[in-house]
């Protein structure tokens, strides 16, 4: 119970050094780590602890620091998070931090299965390829059209892989 509430510390330490550090920044509590392009925001999970929130912490400020805000395609989406995880590292140094680069990959490897998971046909489990609107997939074997959320810059953590996640985020009638 000490040792949880020292390493609660710790993050919230990080979290007062990179607020003061980047004025311009603004970090909000909230239920998941995630960057919000549309708020301007960047929310912190409260009850994390250790070393993967100070991470997790750091590579939403990254995708801060990059103003990320759009991207066309979920291919462009990786290409992000893997600038926002070089962000991190390098921020990370002038804190002290040293992110495994172990850890980097595995959220990565989230990334990709959940861009899997989504591009796969709800109704006839095809995989199909995105619509050229970046926000809909279509299925070209039985023609579901479903659509996907155009921003996501939230943590996706290999963790909860386990752990049904909302892959589809509404389903359009095809007819
Ligand atoms: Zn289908
Ligand atoms: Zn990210």
């Amino acid at each position: 119970m000490v040792a949880m509430t020292l390493r609660n510390n710790i993050m919230e330490q990080l979290l007062s050094k990179l607020a003061a550090d980047f004025p311009s920044l603004t970090y909000a509590p909230g239920k998941q780590f995630c960057w919000s392009p549309e708020t301007g925001e960047i929310f912190y999970n409260t009850t994390a602890t250790g070393s993967r929130a100070e991470w997790s912490l750091l590579h939403e400020t990254g995708h801060a620091l990059l103003a990320h805000k759009t991207y066309s395609g979920d291919f462009e989406l990786l290409k992000l998070e893997i600038c926002a995880w070089d962000k991190a590292s390098d921020i990370a140094k002038s804190y002290g931090v040293i992110i495994d680069d172990e850890h980097i990959q595995d959220c990565l490897d989230s990334y990709r299965d959940w861009l899997y998971s989504r591009s796969i046909c709800p109704t006839c489990s095809t995989k199909c390829l995105q619509q050229s609107n970046y926000t809909q997939y279509r299925c070209f074997n039985c023609h579901t059209v479903w659509g996907v959320s155009p921003s996501r810059f939230c943590r996706s953590y290999r963790s909860t892989k386990n752990v049904k996640q909302p892959a589809v985020f509404h389903l359009f009638n095809p007819r």
